[in-house]
């Protein structure tokens, strides 16, 4: 099954944003090769070449920057949607499914090991979820500091926080704990 926040969880894979330092996952090809796997994705025999890693994290930025901007209502930067749009060109077609252990899946053509291979069903989540009709759903965490994109399933739709387990709780535990000192 191709999640609709395939590419939330791929632009997730950096994480704390809005720290001086970023918290990064991906920090070698097998990483990536290990990420895409653990999702379901294509699996390669051997992890991608260095350069081709380098550009899946590009795209993983232009992601960032266009689900960002969404989050945010505003525009998308023109030279990001360029940049998914060639890779969405570029990346192998889909053009089969195959039915694995009860569920349906993309067929995907990874043997060339190029990062558009890997990423071919976070490239087409990303095109569906710009062009579907839950982008007003696609949210940022409202700890500035964590950044984490996410998609509002809530019925309300009025998700702020990455998780009420981590961000959520903090906030409110400061909020709590400024009004005590002040009080
Ligand atoms: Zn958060």
């Amino acid at each position: 099954m191709l999640r609709a926040d395939l590419c939330l969880e791929f632009v997730n894979t950096r994480y704390w944003r809005g720290q001086a330092e970023p918290t990064e996952t991906l920090n070698t090809p097998e990483d990536l090769a290990t990420w895409t796997a653990s999702q379901g994705g294509p699996r390669t025999s051997r992890p991608p070449a260095r350069r081709e890693f380098e550009r899946a994290l590009e795209l993983r930025e232009t992601l960032h920057r266009l689900f960002d901007a969404e989050a945010q209502d505003k525009a998308p930067g023109a030279r990001d949607l360029e940049a998914l749009n060639q890779a969405l060109a570029a990346a192998p077609a889909r053009v089969a499914l195959r039915r694995e252990r009860g569920a349906y899946g993309w067929d995907v053509d990874a043997k060339s090991g190029t990062a558009l291979a890997l990423l071919a069903p976070v490239l087409w989540s990303a095109g569906d979820l710009l062009a579907g009709a839950r982008l007003d759903r696609v949210r940022r965490c409202a700890n500035p500091e964590c950044g984490w994109i996410f998609l509002d399933d809530s019925r309300a739709g009025r998700r702020r926080w990455c998780s009420m387990q981590s961000c959520g709780n903090r906030a409110k535990a400061k909020r709590h704990y400024h009004k005590v000192k002040k009080g």
